[in-house]
C-alpha cells in the first residue's frame, strides 16, 4: 500500500491517575464492585502517549499519510483524543460506550472494537501502548493481533517500517529481540520508544477544530455482553507494623523464632 493512502490507526486509553507521583489513593466502592472513579483525575495513559508519538513520527517521515486516534469508553474519551490530536494526530474516532457498560468492558471487548476498526478502515498496522496503567492488563495489543490473525510486535522499543516489512525491537526479560513482521501487524509501544512531545499551546488550539467522528460498538458489529463477572472488590490486608532489631543477632533470632531460616 502507498504510503499516501496508509493510515495510522493508534488506540489511546484513558486512566485514572492513581498511580502516579500525584496520586490519590484507590477507594473500593462501598459496594465493592470496583474502585471509586468519580472526582478522581484522569489523563491519556503513558504509553499510548509513546504509541501516539510514534504514529506521529511516522507520518512526519512519510511513511503513512494520516494518524487516526482511537478510544473507546464514554463520553470523557474525547478528553484523551484531544490530547492525542493535539501531539499530531489528524483526526478522532471515539466509539462511545456509556458509563455503565464500560465498567465492564474488557481488553476482550476493546480488541474486538479494534480488530473491526481495522478491517473497516483498511489499515496495516495497529499501533497501541504495552498496557494501561490502571488496570495493567497488558492484553488488548496481543488480542487484537489474535483476533485479526495478524502477527505482532508487543513492548516495542524501536520500530522502522520498510515497505511492507516492520522490523520491531522489543525488550523482553533477557535483554532485547528483534522480529522481523510482515505487515498487516499489531504493534504495542514499551518505555523506551520514543520520549513523547509536549502538546504546544498553537497545537492545543487547532487540536479543538479537528474532527472526531462517534461511532457505537455495535455499528462495527461488536457486541458488549461481558465475559468476567466482578464477584468482589477488596481492600489489601493492612500491613501489620514491622518489629525493630538492634543487632543482627537479634535479626537471626527473630528470624528463627518465625520459622523463616
Ligand atoms: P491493556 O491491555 O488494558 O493493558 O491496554 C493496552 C493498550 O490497549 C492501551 O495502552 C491502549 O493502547 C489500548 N486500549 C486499552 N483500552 C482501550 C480503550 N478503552 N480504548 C482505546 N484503546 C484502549
Amino acid at each position: 500500500m502507498p504510503w499516501w493512502r496508509r493510515k495510522q490507526p493508534v488506540a489511546v486509553s484513558r486512566v485514572s491517575k492513581t498511580k502516579s507521583p500525584f496520586s490519590e489513593t484507590v477507594r473500593v466502592k462501598p459496594d465493592k464492585t470496583g474502585v471509586v472513579t468519580d472526582g478522581v483525575k484522569h489523563s491519556m495513559n503513558p504509553f499510548c502517549e509513546i504509541a501516539v508519538e510514534e504514529a506521529v513520527r511516522l507520518k512526519e517521515k512519510k511513511l503513512v499519510s494520516e494518524v487516526v486516534a482511537v478510544s473507546c469508553g464514554p463520553q470523557q474519551c474525547q478528553e484523551t483524543i484531544r490530547t492525542a490530536l493535539a501531539m499530531g494526530a489528524d483526526r478522532g474516532l471515539h466509539v462511545e460506550v456509556p458509563a455503565k457498560e464500560y465498567e465492564s468492558l474488557s481488553p476482550f471487548q476493546v480488541s474486538k472494537i479494534l480488530a473491526a476498526l481495522a478491517k473497516k478502515e483498511g489499515v496495516n498496522l495497529l499501533l497501541l501502548g504495552k498496557q494501561a496503567i490502571d488496570d495493567d492488563c497488558n492484553q488488548t495489543g496481543q488480542m487484537t493481533a489474535a483476533f485479526l490473525d495478524w502477527p505482532q510486535g508487543t513492548f516495542a522499543s524501536q520500530v522502522t517500517l520498510d515497505g511492507d516489512w516492520l522490523k520491531v525491537e522489543r525488550e523482553v526479560d533477557g535483554g532485547l529481540e528483534t522480529v522481523r513482521l510482515k505487515l498487516p501487524a499489531v504493534v504495542t509501544a514499551d518505555l523506551r520508544l520514543n520520549e513523547p512531545r509536549y502538546a504546544t499551546l498553537p497545537n492545543i488550539m487547532k487540536a479543538k477544530k479537528k474532527k472526531i467522528e462517534v461511532v457505537k460498538p455495535s455499528d462495527l458489529g461488536v457486541e458488549l455482553t461481558p465475559r468476567v463477572t466482578i464477584v468482589s472488590v477488596e481492600d489489601p490486608p493492612q500491613r501489620k507494623a514491622g518489629v525493630k532489631v538492634e543487632t543482627v543477632e537479634d535479626l537471626v533470632a527473630k528470624l528463627r523464632e518465625s520459622g523463616r531460616i
